[in-house]
């Protein structure tokens, strides 16, 4: 990718889209400025560090599809071991269905078959031929099809594409794919857990996402030693080494557009004169917020008929002692799957029984917490727009907590150093995010490729768009590989093609 003459681009956000947006289309010699609105860099992925001695990854802590990250850095002449050490949890992760009734999944083939078959007979073999055919999923999704701006439909009139059409299973759903190969409750909540990543119920979601089976069992769960902020300072210093201007606490608040195009970035100090623009903060807020009506592609209706992806209730905990049982990850799956789901989209509201998730890094990597301390973090997923008050927050901490508690075997309330909730309101506040979600927009049927919020502005000729509500989707793989689809259809734009 290069530009004839220098552009000046303004990239809107330093989350894992902008980053990767603006490193892209410095390479191809722009001169390229991320303005961001909060202190840090990473946004969703950003640290918290406590005077105490706590790092605490804000948002994601599972590291999956290694391949997306190796090829983001290659580009660039990298590689992530420049930047940071990657462990490979074993156990990836255990399932809590019960106080006694815990399944480990080992990292390794051998292990898992195992595993399986102890539990239902013959699901080895089931685990294996499912497998098969995520691993042609997640060949031809991860290395083909994500890479697809999603503008129109002849981008997939691929002959190699249609041939293998059938296997990929776009228009069955998950759950009913996981159904014809396992029987057991808990074997199927470990297989459909993976798509709870992308923000839909399984019932709602592709059967093509078994590709996120392969990428967790196969490819296994990794983590960046010093936690997702050393990501993203890998990102940001190749970006810098390409010529990549950051500006922190300077939030966007507007532009000037005249015959359909960006001439100015307007933000809280300044005004910047332009060429392009890549919107990589939340689509809607940028949409609906920044943008005059008169440059809006989409209504509120259509905003409001989206599917989310959750929001969610978060607690950062810090421990001064060690907790025997806990591994790095863990899952409570206790309570009914589907109710939680259902006080999710159908019925939103806060959950009466919920199911939640602990992530303990201090496990793995000392640096993350005081010696003899445990680093706790602690996600309830919740439906966006709710009313998240102190008092609510803090009945849904009683209960959770109650419930660590008695898998823990010991008291963890008293040892309590640090102790910080996050909600929908910090979500809406710190990353001015459409109804507060946590993960975007939820990758249903209907919401994906050519049927996401698009990636090019229909209004704006020197728009684009990149990040967790347009292609490909939530989560920080797709998140850089958004960002470089975008940079490539800015690119375009500034070498005279539109179409
Ligand atoms: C709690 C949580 C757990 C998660 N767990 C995982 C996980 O384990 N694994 C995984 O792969 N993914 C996970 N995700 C999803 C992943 O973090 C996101 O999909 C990804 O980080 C989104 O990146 P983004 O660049 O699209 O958006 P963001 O990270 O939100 O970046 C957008 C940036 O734009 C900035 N901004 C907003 N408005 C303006 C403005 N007006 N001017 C300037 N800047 C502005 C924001 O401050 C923000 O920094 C998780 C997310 C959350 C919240």
């Amino acid at each position: 990718m290069s530009v004839g003459s220098i552009k000046d681009i303004a990239v809107i956000g330093a989350g894992f889209a902008g980053l990767s947006a603006a490193t892209y289309l410095a390479k191809a010699g722009c001169h390229v400025e991320v303005f961001e609105k909060n202190a840090d860099l990473g946004g969703r992925a950003r640290q918290l560090r406590t005077e105490c001695g706590y790092t605490f990854d804000m948002g994601p802590s599972w590291y999956w599809m290694p391949d997306v990250f190796e090829r983001f850095f290659a580009d660039f002449g990298a590689k992530p071991t420049n930047f940071y050490e990657l462990k490979l949890l074993d156990p990836e992760f255990s399932i809590v269905f019960g106080k006694d009734d815990v399944l480990e999944i080992r990292s390794g083939m051998p292990d898992l078959y195992n595993t399986f078959e102890k539990i239902e007979k013959g699901s080895a073999l089931s685990l294996e031929r499912f497998l098969k055919e995520a691993a042609y999923k997640y060949e031809v999704g991860i290395g083909n099809l994500v890479y697809k701006p999603g503008l129109s439909l002849r981008e997939f009139a691929d002959p190699a594409l249609w041939k293998g059409a059938l296997r990929l299973q776009v228009f069955s759903s998950l759950s009913a794919h996981i159904y014809k190969y396992f029987k057991d409750p808990r074997l199927r909540a470990l297989m459909e857990f993976p798509a709870l990543f992308l923000g839909a119920r399984p019932e709602e979601t592709p059967a093509l996402y078994s590709l996120m089976n392969y990428a967790c069992l196969k490819l296994g769960t990794w983590y960046p030693m010093g936690g997702f902020g050393k990501v993203v300072e890998g990102m940001k210093l190749v970006a810098e080494q390409q010529g990549v201007r950051f500006n922190v606490e300077e939030p966007v608040t507007g532009f000037k557009i005249i015959n359909k195009k960006i001439r100015n970035v307007n933000t809280l100090y300044r005004s910047k004169t332009v060429d392009g623009v890549i919107g990589a903060a939340d689509y809607h807020h940028i949409e609906q917020e920044l943008l005059k009506p008169e440059h809006r592609h989409y209504s509120s209706r259509y905003w409001g008929r989206r599917v989310m992806a959750p929001s969610a209730l978060i607690f950062y905990l810090g421990v001064n002692k060690k907790l025997r049982k806990l591994k790095h990850h863990t899952l409570f799956f206790d309570e009914n799957l589907d109710a939680h789901s259902d006080q999710i989209y159908k019925h939103p509201r806060w959950p009466e029984r919920p199911l939640f998730y602990v992530c303990c890094p201090s496990k793995t990597d000392a640096s993350v917490a005081p010696v003899g301390h445990e680093n706790l973090f602690i996600l309830m997923p919740l439906a966006i727009n709710l009313i998240d008050e102190e008092q609510i927050r803090e009945q849904y901490f009683n209960l959770i907590m109650e419930r660590l508690e008695t898998y823990c075997g010991e008291p963890i309330r008293p040892n309590l150093d640090y102790e910080k909730s996050y909600c929908v309101s910090d979500f809406k506040n710190d990353y001015n995010s459409f109804g507060g979600n946590a993960y975007g927009l939820a990758n249903t049927l209907l919401q994906t490729a050519v049927l996401k919020p698009s990636i090019v502005s229909r209004k704006v000729r020197n728009l684009f768009y990149a990040g967790h509500l347009t292609v490909p989707g939530p989560g920080i793989p797709p998140a850089i590989i958004s960002g470089k689809i975008a940079a490539k259809q800015l690119i375009k734009y500034m070498d005279g093609y539109e179409g």
